[in-house]
């Protein structure tokens, strides 16, 4: 199959899993992760309507943008981002959405203010307080996204979560319901309901994501086929 192809079919699911959850289909954006893929592909799956594509890695998304890999899509970076390296993404991307400490906070801040500008972000809730995973504690991300509101250089549009690799079907599902209903919280009680954002899921639960009140999917394998970690 095709890169085309496939998101055609990720399409037809997203837009079914919606529909039974009483949810208008255009509302959930599709975000290709297209880490290890190359610029042909990401140019592939822009041509074929892709609404985002998603980088982890810094260095490898400043290479692809230098070959104008993302021309015609928005761009996010999804992925662990080191302090050190906010520099390469602020301003490069329209959205960060893994940003899970007041430090990378504070640091997006500053590069921020420096360049004039406003940095579009989500908070990243590590739903499953995993202690290798980076994000904020379910019981942490109010505050974070009070500090974050206040931060002139820094608009929050909603959260990010990555639930526990190992959870069956009705935790994964449990952990996506306890971060919609963060979002929910917070959207009312800090944002007047102008939050857009609430990215979950992935190749393997996006349609349950979707069930779970998502608005945004990463998708990388179904879209682009296994990732070959060796080369
Ligand atoms: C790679 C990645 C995805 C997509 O994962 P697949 O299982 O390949 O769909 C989603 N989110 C993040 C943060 C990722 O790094």
């Amino acid at each position: 199959m095709s890169i085309a192809e496939n998101i055609a079919q990720i399409r037809e699911r997203i837009a079914a899993a919606a529909r039974e959850a009483g949810r208008d289909p255009s509302e959930i954006i599709l975000v290709g992760a297209s880490k290890m893929n190359d610029a042909a592909a990401c140019r592939e799956a822009i041509a074929a309507g892709i609404d985002v594509l998603g980088e982890n890695r810094v260095q490898e998304m400043t290479q692809k943008l230098s070959e104008h890999a993302y021309d015609g899509a928005p761009l996010h970076f999804i992925g662990h981002l080191q302090r050190n390296k906010v520099k390469q993404v602020v301003g490069h991307v329209d959205l960060i959405q893994s940003v899970g400490s007041m430090e990378l906070l504070d640091e997006i801040e500053k590069v921020a203010a420096a360049r004039d500008l406003v940095q579009d972000i989500l908070l990243e809730v590590n739903v499953g307080e995993e202690a290798a995973k980076s994000g904020f504690a379910p019981d942490a991300v109010f505050a974070a996204a009070e500090a974050a509101r206040s931060r002139a250089h820094i608009r929050v549009r909603g959260l990010m979560t990555i639930p526990p690799a190992d959870a069956d079907r009705d935790a994964n599902m449990r952990y996506f319901d306890k971060v919609r209903a963060l979002y929910v919280d917070i959207n009312t009680k800090l944002f007047h309901n102008e939050l857009k954002y609430l990215s979950m899921g992935m190749s393997g639960d996006y349609e349950d994501a979707i069930r779970a009140g998502a608005t945004m999917v990463r998708v990388g394998t179904a879209i682009f086929g296994a990732r070959q970690y060796h080369i």
